[in-house]
């Protein structure tokens, strides 16, 4: 199929490792210009060189930005206007706050989550959708979590705050349909990444459980009976950032190895 993004410019936050990697990764071996931004320039530097080992066709660029500080993303997209690239295709990713219940959670954690999973959204989209309106062409993603669809124990921000993201993007995809410009959430559940091993390593030391019982409980809750790879969630977000996909839009599409309980 083709995808009809060859020579578009991607930008894709927290895009150092994880699922935001593997979505740089492959929108660049689909020949896009990516942007890659994350909080260590090492850390970019790094998959701006996996690119270019891998032979993409248009060398990767790198923006330092912490997403969940206003000044930072001020800066961020200063960097890229100046830089003279035109974003058409947004991937918003960053990582996940940290588990906490509802009564535990300090107003300044829920302000911090709420800068890094809400405002952080809407300033990027603010700044770069302008121009996606004026070329009738763009695409929206936001890696959010299954947790929008059956919240997590022990997660009440990323439960709450990526919630009220999904909203709020469902609402600007009514607004931007006219455009041609699709805004789409992409939620993991059950991906093999850093972040998925952290929150196993909490859970598992806070049941008392070893690595093999933690695990074989889990697993046994996905139909799929294993993780799934940052690259099987990357094939389905270029396909949504793709030309092929245009009609798809205000939708949530998850993936979590049939995990979720509910039908929609
Ligand atoms: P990860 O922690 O492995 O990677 C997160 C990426 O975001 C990294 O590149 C990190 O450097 C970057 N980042 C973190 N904070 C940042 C900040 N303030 N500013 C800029 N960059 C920042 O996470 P992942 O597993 O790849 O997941 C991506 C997102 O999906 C996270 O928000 C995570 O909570 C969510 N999620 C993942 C799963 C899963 O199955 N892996 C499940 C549910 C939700």
């Amino acid at each position: 199929m083709d995808l009809q993004i060859r020579g578009k410019t991607a930008l894709v936050t927290g895009a150092s490792k994880g699922i935001g990697k593997a979505i740089a990764l492959d929108l660049a071996r689909e020949g896009v210009r990516v942007l890659v931004c994350a909080r260590s320039q090492n850390a970019l530097d790094e998959v701006i060189a996996e690119s270019k080992a891998a032979g993409h066709e248009y060398q990767m660029s790198g923006f330092v930005c912490d997403l969940s500080d206003r000044s930072s993303r001020e800066t961020l997209i200063s960097q890229i206007r100046e830089s003279g690239h035109v974003v058409s295709i947004l991937v918003h990713n960053v990582g996940g706050p940290s588990p906490t219940s509802v009564m535990d959670t300090h107003m300044a954690a829920w302000a911090q989550g709420f800068d890094q999973l809400f405002q952080s959204v809407v300033h990027l989209n603010q700044a770069f959708v302008p121009d996606m309106q004026e070329a009738k062409w763009g695409r929206i993603l936001c890696v959010t979590s299954i947790s929008v669809l059956e919240p997590i124990a022990g997660l009440a921000v990323s439960n709450s705050i990526r919630s009220a993201t999904t909203a709020m993007l469902k609402t600007l995809s009514d607004e931007l349909a006219p455009y041609g410009i699709t805004v789409n959430c992409v939620a993991p559940g059950t991906i093999a990444t850093d972040r998925l091993n952290n929150l196993m390593q909490a859970r598992m030391q806070k049941s008392g459980q070893t690595q093999a019982e933690y695990e074989a409980e889990y697993l046994k809750a996905i139909p799929m009976g294993r993780l799934g790879t940052p690259q099987e969630f990357s094939a389905v977000a270029v396909f949504l950032a793709s030309g092929p996909a245009s009609y798809v839009t205000g939708s949530t599409i998850t993936l979590d190895g049939g995990k979720r309980r509910s039908t929609y």
